[in-house]
């Protein structure tokens, strides 16, 4: 239906994906269901989730960005942290230029940013009781100041957005590499065996933290190149690459950061 798909990765817990390399989650327990993510908003995502479970969920931003958010106009209500409320604005104001790049009619997404009174804050510390399963909020700041993880101790599991990745992207003006180097140290004491990404179909082993943290080293180290973030070509910065090819998952293993953090002027203004 509408290009969306799941894999019920674990118990109760539904990766669901657009096919456009977006995923959100959908935990089911036996009282409630929480939405994280709601992707690009392709596609009636409602009724997608209300065929997976017989709750209306409570939807939860991972981040503001405009692939996350974007099926936020079709629930009543959605839940994401205060620190990325400025972001609602930043994306109204980005829209014309993903319309250009993505040539795309882009019309739809206005209310998820511009109507503010369905966005309610969450704050990092609150517990949500599923029945049989539990969500805690957790702030992973970093990618965006607002960045907010779910960990769910009965599948020693964490969702995590884009908070954490192979492909750290910390180029953004609202992105701290000083928080997101914070937000890995911090993991490293969080009990979870397993994490889920934004932008990844599959479970990763908490493991896999070590060689984000690697990729924090060769900053300023090791040649970086030049990048340029296609959807907004004003925006862009450094890549530092720690591995062409992950072993287990083929995937490139880098982090990308803006000209500052890179020990780099600024990119020229081109044309
Ligand atoms: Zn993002």
């Amino acid at each position: 239906m509408d290009g969306l798909s799941h894999r019920e990765v674990m118990e109760g817990v539904f990766h669901i994906g657009d096919g456009r390399g977006n995923f959100c989650t959908l935990l089911a327990g036996t009282t409630g269901a929480i939405l994280y993510d709601t992707m690009m908003g392709l596609g009636d995502l409602r009724s997608y989730v209300a065929g997976l479970t017989g709750f209306v969920p409570m939807v939860i931003n991972s981040h503001c960005h405009f692939d996350h958010v974007g099926g936020n106009r079709q629930f009543d209500r959605v839940y994401m942290s205060e620190a990325d409320l400025p972001l609602m604005d930043v994306g109204l104001s980005e829209l014309p230029i993903l319309e250009e790049t993505q040539r795309m009619d882009f019309s739809y997404m206005v209310p998820n940013f511009a109507d503010k009174s369905r966005v309610r804050p969450l704050s990092p510390g609150t517990v949500i009781d599923l029945g049989g399963l539990t969500a805690e909020v957790i702030a992973l700041p970093g990618h965006t100041p607002g960045s907010l993880g779910l960990l769910i101790p009965e599948r020693s599991l964490l969702l995590a957005g884009d908070a954490i990745s192979p492909q750290a992207c910390l180029f953004f003006p609202e992105s701290s590499l000083e928080d997101y180097k914070k937000t890995l140290e911090m993991l490293k004491g969080v009990p979870f065996d397993h994490f889920l990404l934004a932008h990844f179909d599959y479970l990763f082993p908490k493991a896999k933290l070590d060689r984000f943290a690697q990729c924090l080293d060769l900053i300023g180290k090791k040649r970086s190149q030049e990048y340029v973030f296609y959807p907004i070509p004003t925006l862009g910065g450094r890549l530092f690459v720690l591995d062409l090819a992950d072993p287990d998952t083929g995937e490139l293993v880098g982090i990308f950061v803006k000209n500052a953090d890179a020990g780099r002027p600024p990119a020229k203004k081109r044309g």
